[in-house]
């Protein structure tokens, strides 16, 4: 085709879609004008519900709306792909840049790319090949004899670089701060002195939360002292992050957060940059984070803690040194280089070689006469003229030993423990002896052997010079190292629910974090442009603002400590990083008022800002850390009541609001339009069976744009003017009486044997009569799966002696799960309504909910379903909620990794049941060839499918005695906790069946959506009763949606180069383009689109915002990891690349 007739085409269909999204508005403005009318020519009162009618009413707005917010989409799209195929000279012949092709599309191609087997080690087939049997092994007991003849080193010394390391965990037995004072300073102190003594010393550093705390401790000539050590190679900062952080229960938003903590304060205070990762304490690892580790730019990392007989296994393969590579990509962008340790722990009885009693005897803190000795009962000597020649040439056979089980003659020996090096004679014991092996080393060459002291960057230096002489490259691997197991059956798959009350406030305040970045970096912007010349609302508190999200990115950061998220903690200690979250949370709140506050004000110069009296409050309060949030009731008058609603996602919802008000009717509007909003009056329910008479829950359907601070006003309305919920209520035996006026109630007298239905026009579920639990689901399509939900006990062990579980361990009692059963039937009562019905079943030990929204969008495509757990009567038990479907799903199923990728598992009989669990953080799913049910859900747990269609979660945990990891206590400090899960059941078409051989799998676009509505709920604000309230409008920062496999990860206001504590003018603009799976194409289509290219225009994506000075960076941010000047495109339009599954940093100023 030639290239004039090509853009003449391109340009018509340009002009169609802008006279449809031209007619589109419209047609919605005289639909906003009909229902005005009609809202008006209503009598009140009026008794006869038409459900239906407002449903449909409801329906035709959400099209007319999603169906323009998918035309700007769509337009835009085709606009940049022309801009793109005119700047490339149009060398790509295909014109169709809309989602009709959508097999086509990046984010589809790569999953099926990578099904077909791939190249290097695949994790799940190693796991497939071991046997488990877990023989004794010898002195190296999970391991085997290690030989070599002596002469392997004839040729290339053995290079030994022994790494001085002391593993500060934030938080454990004591808290942050107590550590902190007892040990952490005086290591810190200790390691100026001591490394300057000798400048062949050497010392690694991880945690920079507690490296910033010491700094701000210490005056100008310490600082000097740092930057020296760290100039001269002496000191080296690994991994760079806040903390070291867990990578089974922690999202990745917080673990990129607390690594963006760590490096920009290293970049601003020392100017350096970590370049190798260090976490030798995580209870197994994930891919996850060393993307993000990659990103942030660095190259080498160490892990620890990964299964025995994996060790064994890749010892024996010489394996332990990889690359490690995305399962998702097909180039080695990702690849980053690990080293596995091969022994049980990084203590040094277990890193100078395979023998534990050998090697314990050249850690010199256990000197006889000190605190620590050796188990093994043989102890170190002081190193002699003497005794040098016999304990170096022990000391050699260990390293020589270890070293056989790499592929190069450069061997890695930390030296270290947990807080070691205290002591000023603690680092003379360690440093003087070793020097004085290290000298007889040197003094004998026909050993072959150099050791010296040395940083992680020393060592992989070292490395990879002597790779590239031999001309050798490393083993590729894919996969993660979960589920840990550190010795016999003793799996950690405890902890991936241990404490779920926080791991799930954790989340909320992640929601809550992310919520004020964005809203606060987009009020500095708006404040600058209003004032033209840059300056901020002169009354606006932008640095206590700023002080409030640094607190709150590092009490986030903390938590991701792999002994806080993970709940391992000691009891005191649990409570003090719960009052961190709790404190942050609340700080966070003023950040969002005081931002919304000046957004949504009309005339700017009414604003002030009163910390004691806010304009706008939270309408979800937590009164204390271990709480849940409950509603502030609102007193509602003919006096219109302002609500504010943000919402936080980059997408144009339909959600339901919820807020709890003092009468049954209520009337909402859009302040703005005066358009009424469809509502529902439900009962608060004090008992299962009891409605409260003064409050009364008021939801209402909100439709908001992108990033949006919508206003509403809320009334009395006269009596029977809204529409109330009605309710029924079923218990097999007796109902019992039911107090709920206002409402309407009608009671089952336990004959009904029909299965109870809820439906909406995409699904209808049916639930069992006796128990209101889920039992089946069918789609509009006529899909239709069976999928009962469950609940069950777990014990522990019960045979004296027997290991049992703790915060740690999972160790069931040998007659594995019962099904929960209790005395008395549940009370079951269901609720039928014009926004949703749902079903709650009433246990003893938990309330369970399953709540279907009669809304288009997403919102109507699945059911949420949420938990009300208190097992705090038990001892010893665990209670999970199962799913058993009609799935064929064999023995696979699917679990995220952090959010932000789906790791295929094999339920394997070989493995006991404690093994085949697996962390989840916000998805999982089974899938055959024509169906896929996800479990989405807002909180980190522990998920397995232990038979084929089933999936199970395990809620809570409470047991009684330690597990012997040091802790030294049980888990029983259990609260009321909440649970919240979408569950979500698609057709695929052309979906393979499960086979044999890793596959690489997506969310569907419509699972993406509802996750990312699941973690990021709409906030809610309240302005007071009040005439004088001054004029609010609706504030709406973006024109349309971002194409919906775009997440806008954060907009994150970067501190000020020159003033501490002090917002700057640049923004971290984070995007994660998501992978996704196209098999499961919802009828009817989403409405959102998605880009056919990987090219996207950023002054188009955010329009009308604008960025200016854009600079693509690394992860973290750093200025050095910002693209060359000659890169950046200083004009519009600004094309970049987002490749699907990676996350893109920007440094940006908006404009
Ligand atoms: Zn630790």
């Amino acid at each position: 085709m030639a290239m004039k007739t090509r853009r003449l085409l391109a340009v018509m269909v340009g002009g169609v879609f802008c006279l449809a999204v031209m007619s589109l508005y419209r047609m919605l403005e005289v639909m906003q004008g009909a229902e005005l009318q009609q809202g008006r020519e209503t009598p009140a009162g009026q008794v006869d519900i038409d459900l239906s009618r407002v449903q449909e009413k409801i329906d035709k707005l959400e099209h007319l709306l999603s169906d323009n917010n998918r035309l700007v989409a769509t337009l835009r799209d085709s606009l940049l792909h022309r801009k793109a195929s005119w700047q490339t000279g149009g060398g790509n012949a295909s014109s169709d840049s809309t989602h009709s092709r959508a097999e086509t599309t990046p984010g589809c191609r790569l999953a099926k790319e990578m099904k077909d087997g791939t190249d290097g080690v695949q994790l799940l087939d190693v796991y497939n090949l071991l046997p488990f049997d877990n023989p004794d092994g010898g002195a190296w007991k999970q391991g085997f004899e290690i030989r070599y003849k002596g002469n392997e080193w004839d040729e290339q010394p053995l290079e030994v670089f022994l790494v001085p390391h002391s593993h500060n965990d934030p938080g454990w037995l004591k808290t942050f701060d107590r550590y902190y004072q007892d040990q952490t300073k005086h290591i810190l102190n200790n390691m100026l002195i001591k490394l300057n003594e000798d400048s062949r010393r050497k010392m690694i550093w991880a945690e920079i939360s507690y490296f910033s705390k010491w700094w701000n401790d210490v005056d100008e000539q310490k600082r000097a002292m740092v930057k020296r050590l760290l100039k001269a190679g002496q000191l080296e900062l690994v991994t760079g992050g806040w903390v070291m952080a867990d990578e089974a229960n922690s999202h990745y938003f917080a673990l990129l957060d607390q690594l963006i903590e760590g490096h920009q304060w290293i970049q601003r205070h020392l100017g350096v940059r970590p370049s190798s990762g260090w976490a030798v304490d995580p209870f197994g690892h994930s891919p996850s984070m060393t993307y993000l580790l990659k990103g942030a730019g660095l190259q080498d990392m160490v892990i620890q803690r990964v299964h025995y007989a994996v060790k064994k296994h890749f010892a024996h393969q010489q394996t332990l040194e990889f690359l490690w590579r995305q399962s998702w990509d097909s180039s080695p962008r990702s690849d980053i280089t690990c080293h596995m340790m091969p022994f049980y722990s990084y203590d040094v009885p277990h890193t100078c070689g395979p023998h534990p009693a050998v090697c314990c005897q050249f850690d010199f803190h256990r000197l006889p006469g000190g605190r620590v000795f050796c188990p093994w009962r043989i102890p170190p000597q002081p190193i002699t003229e003497q005794n040098v020649q016999e304990r170096a040439h022990l000391l050699l056979d260990q390293y020589r030993q270890k070293s056989r089980l790499f592929r190069s003659p450069v061997l890695l020996v930390p030296l270290g423990d947990d807080f070691r090096f205290v002591e000023a004679t603690e680092w003379d014991a360690q440093f003087t002896n070793y020097q004085k092996l290290f000298d007889y080393f040197d003094q004998h060459p026909k050993l072959h052997v150099k050791a010296r002291f040395g940083t992680l960057s020393d060592y992989f230096k070292a490395l990879h010079r002597h790779l590239s002489e031999a001309g050798t490259t490393l083993p590729t691997l894919r996969g993660d190292f979960f589920t840990y197991a550190d010795r016999d059956d003793h799996y950690w798959s405890g902890f991936f629910t241990s404490r779920p009350f926080y791991k799930r406030l954790d989340r909320t305040l992640e929601a809550t974090l992310r919520a004020s970045e964005i809203l606060f970096s987009l009020t500095l912007a708006e404040m600058r442009r209003f004032h033209a010349d840059g300056r901020l609302a002169a009354d606006f508190p932008a640095r206590e603002h700023f002080r409030r999200l640094t607190d709150g990115r590092r009490s986030l950061a903390l938590f991701q400590h792999h002994d806080a998220v993970t709940g391992t903690a000691r009891d005191p200690v649990v409570v003090d990083y719960g009052t961190r979250l709790f404190h942050s949370i609340l700080n966070l709140h003023q950040v969002l008022q005081s931002s919304a506050h000046w957004l949504l004000l009309l005339d700017k110069s009414e604003y002030r800002h009163d910390q004691s009296k806010p304009l706008l409050q939270m309408d979800d309060v937590m009164s204390a850390q271990d709480a849940l949030p409950q509603k502030t009731p609102l007193t509602l008058s003919d006096e219109p009541r302002s609500l504010i609603v943000f919402n936080p996602t980059e997408q144009l919802r339909t959600s339901v609001v919820s807020v709890v008000v003092d009468a049954p009717d209520a009337r909402v509007v859009d302040a703005e339009t005066g358009r009424p909003m469809a509502a529902q009056i439900s009962a608060v329910w004090e008992e299962p069976s009891r409605a409260s008479a003064e409050a009364f829950q008021l939801h209402f359907v909100a439709e908001l744009p992108p990033l949006s601070l919508v206003v509403y006003h809320v009334t009395k309305a006269s009596a029977g003017s809204a529409y109330q919920a009605q309710y029924t209520f079923h218990r097999r035996g007796n109902v019992p009486a039911v107090q709920a006026d206002h409402f309407q109630v009608s009671r089952s007298e336990g004959h009904a044997d029909a299965p109870l239905s809820l439906s909406n026009k995409h699904i209808q579920i049916w639930s069992s009569p006796e128990s209101g639990l889920l039992q089946k689901l069918r789609l509009q399509s006529g899909l239709v799966r069976e999928v009962q939900v469950q609940f069950l006990w777990y014990g522990t062990r019960t045979r004296a002696n027997r290991d049992k579980s703790g915060a740690y361990l999972f160790l069931p009692g040998e007659e594995g799960a019962q099904l929960y059963s209790s005395s008395e039937p549940p009370l079951v009562r269901v609720s039928r309504g014009p926004i949703f019905s749902d079903i709650t079943s009433c246990f003893r030990h938990f309330t369970h909910r399953v709540r279907l929204f009669h809304l288009d969008g997403h919102a109507g495509k699945s059911l949420e379903i949420s938990n009300m757990v208190d097992i705090r009567s038990e001892v010893n038990r665990e209670l999970a909620m199962r799913l058993v479907s009609s799935v064929a799903s064999g023995n696979s199923f699917y679990t995220d990794l952090n959010g932000f990728q789906m790791q295929q598992r094999r339920t394997l009989a070989k493995l006991p049941l404690q093994a085949n669990f697996y962390p989840m953080s916000s998805a999982s799913f089974l899938q055959d060839s024509t169906s896929r049910v996800s479990l989405l859900s807002a909180q980190s747990q522990a998920v397995a499918s232990l038979r084929p269609g089933q999936l199970e979660v395990v809620l809570d945990r409470r047991l009684q005695q330690d597990d012997n990891r040091g802790l030294g206590q049980g888990v029983t400090d259990n609260k009321l906790t909440a649970s919240l899960y979408h569950l979500l059941l698609e057709d695929r078409r052309g979906g393979a069946q499960e086979v044999g051989g890793a596959s690489v799998e997506h969310l569907s676009l419509l699972a993406h959506l509802t996750s990312l509505s699941l973690c990021h709920p709409p906030i809610t604000m309240i302005a007071p009763i009040d005439s004088q309230l001054p004029k609010l409008h609706p504030f709406l920062p973006l024109r349309s949606s971002l194409p919906c496999d775009i997440h806008l990860l954060n907009l994150r206001t970067l501190e000020d180069a020159q003033e501490a504590e002090t917002p700057s003018q640049e923004v971290a603009l984070l995007l994660h383009r998501k992978g996704f799976d196209c098999s499961s194409a919802p009828e009817p289509p989403l409405q959102c689109t998605w880009s056919a290219h990987e090219e996207v225009n950023l002054d188009d994506l955010f329009s009308p915002l604008h960025f200016r000075s854009v600079r693509r960076s690394g992860l973290t941010l750093l200025r050095e990891d910002d693209e060359p000047e000659s890169a950046q495109q200083q004009q519009p339009p600004r094309i970049t690349r987002l490749r699907p599954m990676e996350i893109s940093a920007f440094r940006a100023e908006i404009d």
